[in-house]
């Protein structure tokens, strides 16, 4: 059952409207047919847990891809501040912050163009240590680094909340941080939720077509272990798995519905 709201318990998780990404790819062909690129969905996902609400993945800050060519963004009909607002927050309001990896249509949403800083400056945020040494090492290593802004890797780091995480953590109550670095180094899955969580696999598990054995995206840094990592995830026992990319009213995919859920606590 696809959904966009899911509830385990006192947990629940709702995709919120992150808007689309064009992504142009000029004479790439596939099959002989001269492929005219792809559109992503992006979803931020709203958190709310006993102890407060946390987004994972803020999405992307329009900033982010100017210079960038072959990449056409089309924003959501509101932006995050006011899809929050429209749910009684601010941003305030949102304690914690999970970063899946630092890839701009993930991660780009922390910034705030206009405040020059972070848009959730009280919020603690999490992050992989693996993924912060692999992005300063490309910003020292190559003269351009695409798909995030060393601006905004800086107003990550000036976060006065960092929290850098080492494999796994927990930054709240039922809520599970895993690294699974196939997509890129220091990428992280979120499980909300006790027993049977709801998964939140970042770019490792994004659409319906990530289900697939041995599908190849070619935006994985390390494409076998990225696979591997799906298969050990898809074999978990889960509520269901919220797909970063997946289509509007379909970015949760649930194997119960909630009041199952609930009649089985
Ligand atoms: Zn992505």
């Amino acid at each position: 059952m696809y959904t966009d709201c899911w509830k385990g318990g006192d947990w629940q998780v709702e995709a919120l409207d992150g808007g689309r990404l064009r992504v142009l790819r000029e004479g790439t062909t596939r099959g002989g047919l001269r492929s005219r690129g792809f559109v992503l969905h992006l979803a931020p996902a709203l958190v709310r847990h006993p102890e407060g609400w946390m987004l994972v993945d803020p999405g992307l800050e329009p900033a982010w891809i100017r210079g960038e060519e072959d990449l056409e963004f089309q924003p959501p009909e509101s932006g995050l501040r006011q899809q929050l607002a429209e749910r009684g927050l601010e941003p305030g309001e949102i304690g914690d912050v999970v970063l899946s990896h630092l890839d701009g249509d993930h991660a780009s949403g922390l910034y705030d163009d206009e405040a020059e800083g972070s848009l959730f400056p009280g919020a603690r945020v999490h992050v992989q240590r693996r993924a912060l040494d692999w992005w300063e090492h490309r910003f020292r290593s190559k003269r351009r680094v695409r798909y995030l802004h060393r601006r905004v890797f800086d107003a990550l780091l000036a976060c006065e909340d960092l929290v850098i995480h080492e494999g796994t953590g927990a930054p709240a109550r039922g809520i599970l941080l895993r690294q699974t670095d196939g997509h890129t180094p220091g990428h992280q899955v979120t499980l909300v939720g006790e027993e049977r969580p709801l998964v939140l696999g970042g770019d490792l598990l994004s659409t319906r077509a990530s289900f697939r054995e041995g599908v190849v995206a070619d935006a994985d840094h390390d494409a076998e272990t990225a696979d591997r990592q799906r298969r050990e995830l898809l074999s978990e026992p889960a509520s269901g798995w919220f797909l970063y990319h997946g289509l509007p009213g379909r970015r949760i995919l649930a194997t119960r519905t909630s009041k199952e859920t609930e009649k089985n606590r």
